[in-house]
C-alpha cells in the first residue's frame, strides 16, 4: 500500500518544521498516471491587475501545509488512505509573458487531465483557471462553486486587455469550458469599476449569492444553493483567498472588507461531500503581504478541505 498510495512524511517521527516543504508533506512524483490527485503549485501572478505576490504562494502554501494532519476532524475521511495523491510540483510559467504563460500552465495541466488525474492547484493568481479549464474542460462544459469578493466576470482592463484575473470566468463561458447555468459565485461584495460590472454574471445565468445574501440565508442555505446549482454534473471547486475576511486572510493582492469567515469557509466546503468533482483551486495567497503567515495556512487548509472531497469521490468512482 505504500507504494501504492504515497504518504505523507510520518510527523510523529519527523517534526513538522523539518524535511522538505511539498504540499501535505507528500512525497513529490512526476508521473500523474500513478496518481488520483494531483497537487501542483502555478507560481505565477501575471493576470494581477492591483497588488502583486501570488506567484509566490505555492512555496508558502507548501511550508504551512506541513500543519496538516491525515485525517478530516469531522467527515474522518483519511485521503491518503483512499486516493493516490502527491505534489507533482509546479507548472511550467513565464513571468514576463502573459499569453505564453497561459499555455504552458494548460499544457501542463492537459498532462494530467490525459493521465486520468485530477488537478488541485495552488495559484498564483485567478487567471491561471482560465488555463486549467483549456485542459480539463474541452470536451464537455463543467460547473463551479466559486468563493470569492469578484465574480471575475469583467471584459477588459486597460484598454481592451481580456487576459487579467477580473476576467476568467467570462473567457471560460465564452469559450464553453464552463456552462454558466452551472456555476454558483459566494461572497462578492467589492466595489466596483461601473454599475454594470456583475451584470456578465446574472445575464449568462450563474447564481451570484452576495455576502449581503450570505448573512441573511445563512451558511447552510447557501451549501443546499450551490448544491442544487452544481447537480450531478462535473463540477470544479475554484477558492479566492479573498472571499474571506482580510482579518483572516490580509495576505492577498485584492482583499475587501466584511467577507467570511474561516469557519463559515470550512462549514461551506464541508457541505460539499458527494459533488462530482474535476479538479480544484486556491488562489491569491500573496506571501508578501502575508505578515503573520496566516493567509498562507488559511490556503493550506481549504486546500487540505477540496482534497478530502476529492478523495472521496476518487475512492467512489473506483
Ligand atoms: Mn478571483
Ligand atoms: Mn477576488
Amino acid at each position: 500500500m505504500a507504494q501504492e498510495f504515497p504518504q505523507p512524511i510520518d510527523s510523529v517521527l519527523t517534526p513538522r518544521f523539518g524535511a522538505i516543504a511539498t504540499f501535505m508533506r507528500l512525497p513529490h512524483m512526476t508521473d500523474p498516471a500513478k496518481l488520483d490527485i494531483a497537487l501542483v503549485g502555478v507560481p505565477w501572478d501575471g493576470g494581477t491587475t492591483n497588488r502583486p505576490g501570488a506567484r509566490h504562494g505555492p512555496r508558502q502554501i507548501r511550508d504551512m501545509s506541513a500543519m496538516m494532519r491525515r485525517v478530516h476532524p469531522t467527515s474522518m475521511v483519511a485521503p491518503f488512505e483512499i486516493a493516490r495523491i502527491a505534489d507533482l510540483g509546479d507548472s511550467p510559467v513565464n513571468p514576463i509573458d502573459v499569453m505564453d504563460s497561459l499555455v504552458r500552465i494548460e499544457k501542463c495541466f492537459a498532462a494530467i487531465h490525459a493521465a486520468g488525474c485530477m488537478p488541485l492547484a495552488a495559484g498564483g493568481d485567478h487567471l491561471i483557471t482560465l488555463p486549467i479549464f483549456r485542459a480539463i474542460a474541452r470536451n464537455r462544459p463543467i460547473g463551479m462553486i466559486h468563493v470569492d469578493a469578484h465574480c471575475d466576470t469583467n471584459d477588459t482592463y486597460f484598454g481592451g486587455y481580456k487576459y487579467t484575473h477580473g476576467t476568467p470566468f467570462r473567457r471560460a463561458v465564452e469559450e464553453g469550458l464552463l456552462d454558466p447555468k452551472r456555476v454558483v459565485q459566494i461572497g462578492i461584495r467589492a466595489s466596483m469599476y461601473a454599475k454594470d460590472d456583475n451584470d456578465f454574471s446574472h445575464s449568462s445565468g450563474m447564481r451570484v449569492i452576495e455576502m449581503q445574501e450570505v448573512e441573511k440565508i445563512g451558511i447552510d442555505a447557501v451549501i443546499a444553493e450551490a448544491r442544487r446549482v452544481a447537480g450531478d454534473g462535473p463540477t470544479y471547486i475554484s477558492f479566492d483567498v479573498d472571499g474571506l475576511d482580510p482579518v483572516f486572510a490580509p495576505g492577498t493582492g485584492t482583499p475587501e472588507t466584511g467577507g467570511l469567515t474561516t469557519r463559515e469557509a470550512l462549514t461551506l466546503l464541508r457541505g460539499l461531500r458527494g459533488l462530482n468533482l474535476v479538479g480544484g483551486d486556491v488562489v491569491e495567497v500573496s506571501p508578501p503581504f502575508d505578515a503573520s503567515g496566516n493567509t498562507a495556512l488559511v490556503g493550506a487548509s481549504m486546500m487540505f478541505e477540496i482534497m478530502c472531497l476529492m478523495a472521496e469521490c476518487v475512492a467512489k468512482r473506483r
